[in-house]
C-alpha cells in the first residue's frame, strides 16, 4: 500500500496529554485538603483551593474515620505511583505491518512512548485507576495510531484486517467497564485515538441535522455548533472528557436525555469502517424498510468497526434554560411526582431526584455561603420541620430543569410546578439549580482523593420499571451496606435517578468504602457482583449507559438469551472474520461460556505493592 501522504498542521498536545493519566478528568482539577485546618478544597483551572468546609466531617461520619470531630484528622495516604516508576513490557515488533503504516501516516501520528501506552490502555473505572496507580500494567496496545479523515481509518483497517493487527478504537477512554483495553498480548494490538478527527463537516439548518467527525469532545462539539446557531444537547457526566463516537459506540445518555433523547435518539446515520469494508446508511427521518441496521452498529463498542463520521439530528441553541432547586419529605413523595409529571403530556428537559443520602452530600458538597445565606437556610430548615413537617434524614434534592423558547418553557413551568406542589415538594428556586448547572461535572473527582487516602468509590446504574424501582433501591442499599458491615468494613451508598421515560428510570448508586488491608480490588469484585445481583433480582437492565465492555462480560448470557448472543456472533464472523475488532468484548468468548477458560474478572486478585 503506498503513499498520498497528506500534511496536517501538527498538534501541538495531544489530548491524551492534557487529562489525567492515573484519574479522572483535568490535570489542572482536584481535591485536596488545606493545611494545617484539613479542610477539603477544590482546585479548579479558574479557581485555586475553594474550601468545601462540610465535607471532611461526611466523609468522617459516613465512613467511621477515627479522629476528633473539630480536630484535623489524619488521612492515610495512598499515592498512586508516577509514570517513571511503572514497567510497562516493550512493545512487540511487526516490521512488515509498520512499514506499511509509515509509508502512509506522518510520523506524528504514530506512538508507542510509555505514557500513550499506558493512556490507552485503560479506562476510567475503579478497576481500571486501582491497577494504573499501582503500576499493574498489562498487554499495553503496541502502537496508537492517530487518523484525521475516514480515509485514513478505512487505510488502517485494511492494513490490520490485511496484517492481523488487533484494533481498539478509543475516544475519550472515558468507558467505566473495560472497554478499550486489550486483553491478551498474543496479537499485535493497536489503539485508534480517534480525538484528532474533531470537526463539524457541516450543519443543515432546514433539516437541523449536523455531520461531525466523532473523534470530537464534547465541548468542542457544542463550540462548533453553537457558532451555527445549533446544539446535539447530549451532556453525559463525562461530558468534558468523552467523544461522539464514543457516545454512539457505547449507547450513552446525557443529563437531558428527557427532552432531547438519548445518543440512539439522536442519531441519524453514520460511516462505520469495518474490515470487510464500510458500512454507511441512508437513513432520512425515518426508514420502514426492514431492520435499521443503525441499531446492530450502536452500542457495538468497536467490536465490528469503527465510527468515523456521523449525521446526528440538533436542535435550536435553546432561548432559555431554566433549572429549579426542590425539596421533596421523601423518596416516594418525588418518585410518585415524577411519575405523575412522565405519565402527563408535559416533560422537563431534566428530573434528577436524589435520594436522601446523596442529598446529604450535596449538602456537605458546598463552600462556605455566609452569614446571610447561612441564615436563610436555618429559617428554611426550621419552616420545614415545624410547619411542613419534614423529617430531614428523608428529605430529598431534586433538580428540574427546563429548555426551549420561552413561552414553551413557561408552559411547561406552570405544569410541572402543579404537579409538584401537589406532591409536597418546596421550591427552593433557581439558585440550586445554577449551581448544579457551574458544578454538574465536579464530583467524580471525589474518587482520585478517596483512592489518594485509602478509601475507594464506585457506581453501578440499571433502568429499572416503576413497579421495582422503590424495591431495587431500598434492598441494594441495604444490602450493600450489610455485606460490608458485617466484615467489620464501614459502607456507604446513596442513589439518585438520572434519567426518566414513560415506563421506568435510570437508579444510579454510588457507594464507598475504606480500601482493604491487602489493597486488592476483592471488595470491588464483591461489590460490582452484589449490585449487578440485585439490579437482575428486580429485573433491572444490566446498564442503561455504561455499557458492557469487559466488566459486565459474566453477566451478559443471562441478561441476552443464547439466540441473541449467537445472532450476534454469527454477525461478527461475517464484518470481523479474524476476530480484529476489540476482542472479548460485549460477550464471553465460547470458551468462557463453557467454563473453560475463566472470565478476565474472576481471576484478578491485585495485589498493592510497596510504594
Ligand atoms: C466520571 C464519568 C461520568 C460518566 N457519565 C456518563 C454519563 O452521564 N452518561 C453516559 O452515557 N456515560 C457516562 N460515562 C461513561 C462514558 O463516558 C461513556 O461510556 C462514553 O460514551 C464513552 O465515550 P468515550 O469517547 O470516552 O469512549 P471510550 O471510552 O474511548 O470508548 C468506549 C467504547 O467505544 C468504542 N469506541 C470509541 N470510539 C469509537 C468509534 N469511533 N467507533 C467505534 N467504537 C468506538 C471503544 O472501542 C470502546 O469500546 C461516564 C464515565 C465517567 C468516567
Amino acid at each position: 500500500m503506498s503513499g498520498e501522504k497528506k500534511e496536517y498542521p501538527k498538534e501541538q498536545v495531544d489530548l491524551y496529554q492534557q487529562i489525567k493519566w492515573n484519574g479522572w478528568g483535568d490535570t489542572r482539577k482536584f481535591l485536596h485538603q488545606l493545611k494545617p485546618s484539613g479542610t477539603i478544597a477544590m482546585t479548579t483551572p479558574e479557581l485555586s483551593s475553594v474550601p468545601l468546609p462540610s465535607l471532611r466531617g461526611f466523609i468522617k461520619k459516613e465512613l467511621s474515620l477515627p479522629g476528633e470531630e473539630d480536630k484535623p484528622f489524619v488521612l492515610e495516604e495512598t499515592p498512586s505511583l508516577q509514570v517513571e516508576n511503572i514497567h510497562v513490557d516493550p512493545p512487540k515488533q511487526y516490521p512488515e505491518f509498520v512499514r506499511e503504516l509509515k509509508a502512509f501516516f506522518l510520523a506524528d501520528q504514530l506512538k508507542d512512548d510509555k505514557l500513550a501506552r499506558i493512556t490507552h490502555t485503560f479506562g476510567k473505572s475503579l478497576r481500571d485507576l486501582i491497577r494504573v496507580r499501582i503500576g499493574q500494567v498489562k498487554n499495553a496496545p503496541d502502537l496508537i495510531v492517530l487518523p484525521h479523515s475516514h480515509e485514513e481509518v478505512e487505510r488502517l483497517v485494511q492494513l490490520a484486517h490485511k496484517f492481523n493487527v488487533v484494533i481498539i478504537p478509543m475516544g475519550g477512554g472515558s468507558n467505566i467497564v473495560g472497554a478499550i483495553e486489550p486483553v491478551s498480548n498474543d496479537r499485535y494490538t493497536i489503539s485508534i485515538d480517534m480525538r484528532r478527527m474533531n470537526k463539524v463537516l457541516w450543519v443543515d439548518r432546514r433539516e437541523m441535522t449536523a455531520c461531525i467527525q466523532v473523534g470530537i469532545m464534547g465541548p468542542e462539539l457544542e463550540k462548533q455548533l453553537h457558532k451555527q446557531g445549533v446544539s446535539l444537547g447530549h451532556d453525559p457526566d463525562s461530558f468534558e472528557f468523552s467523544t461522539l463516537g464514543g457516545w454512539l459506540a457505547t449507547c450513552s445518555s446525557g443529563h437531558q436525555s428527557d427532552k432531547y433523547g438519548d445518543i440512539e435518539d439522536m442519531a441519524v446515520s453514520f460511516k462505520t469502517v469495518t474490515p470487510t469494508g464500510t458500512l454507511e446508511l441512508r437513513n432520512g427521518a425515518r426508514s420502514g424498510a426492514g431492520i435499521n441496521y443503525k441499531h446492530i452498529i450502536l452500542g457495538s463498542e468497536g467490536t465490528l468497526g469503527i465510527i468515523t463520521e456521523a449525521v446526528m439530528k440538533v436542535h435550536a441553541v435553546p432561548q432559555a434554560a431554566e433549572y429549579y432547586g426542590f425539596l421533596f419529605p421523601t423518596f416516594a413523595h418525588a418518585v410518585s411526582a415524577l411519575q405523575q409529571i412522565r405519565s402527563s403530556e408535559v416533560i422537563p428537559t431534566m428530573i434528577r431526584v436524589y435520594d436522601p443520602e446523596e442529598t446529604q452530600l450535596s449538602f456537605a458538597w458546598k463552600p462556605s455561603k455566609g452569614p446571610i445565606s447561612e441564615f436563610t437556610s436555618a429559617m428554611v430548615k426550621k419552616y420545614l420541620h415545624y410547619i411542613r413537617s419534614f423529617d430531614f434524614k428523608n428529605v430529598c434534592l431534586s433538580i428540574i430543569g427546563f429548555e426551549g423558547p420561552k413561552k414553551v418553557v413557561d408552559f411547561h413551568r406552570t405544569s410541572v410546578f402543579d404537579i409538584l406542589s401537589k406532591n409536597a415538594a418546596f421550591g427552593l428556586g433557581s439558585t440550586p439549580g445554577k449551581t448544579w448547572a457551574e458544578k454538574r461535572y465536579d464530583l467524580p473527582y471525589i474518587r482520585d482523593f478517596l483512592l489518594d487516602h485509602n478509601m475507594w468509590v464506585d457506581v453501578a446504574e440499571t433502568t429499572v420499571s416503576y413497579a421495582n424501582l422503590q424495591s431495587l433501591w431500598k434492598d441494594a442499599k441495604q444490602t450493600f451496606v450489610k455485606h460490608f458491615k458485617d466484615q467489620g468494613i464501614p459502607a456507604w451508598i446513596c442513589a439518585h435517578i438520572s434519567h426518566t421515560y414513560s415506563n421506568g428510570v435510570c437508579l444510579y448508586f454510588i457507594f464507598a468504602s475504606k480500601q482493604n488491608e491487602n489493597k486488592d480490588m476483592a471488595q470491588y469484585i464483591e461489590a460490582k457482583k452484589l449490585m449487578t445481583d440485585i439490579i437482575f433480582k428486580y429485573g433491572g437492565s444490566l446498564s442503561h449507559h455504561h455499557g458492557v465492555g469487559y466488566e459486565h462480560v459474566p453477566w451478559m448470557t443471562r441478561y441476552a438469551t443464547k439466540g441473541w448472543i449467537n445472532i450476534y456472533r454469527s454477525l461478527k464472523e461475517t464484518i470481523d472474520p479474524k476476530d480484529i475488532c476489540n476482542p472479548r468484548k460485549l460477550i464471553p468468548s465460547i470458551k468462557e461460556e463453557n467454563n473453560k477458560e475463566p472470565y478476565l474478572f474472576d481471576v484478578i486478585n491485585v495485589k498493592h505493592p510497596k510504594l
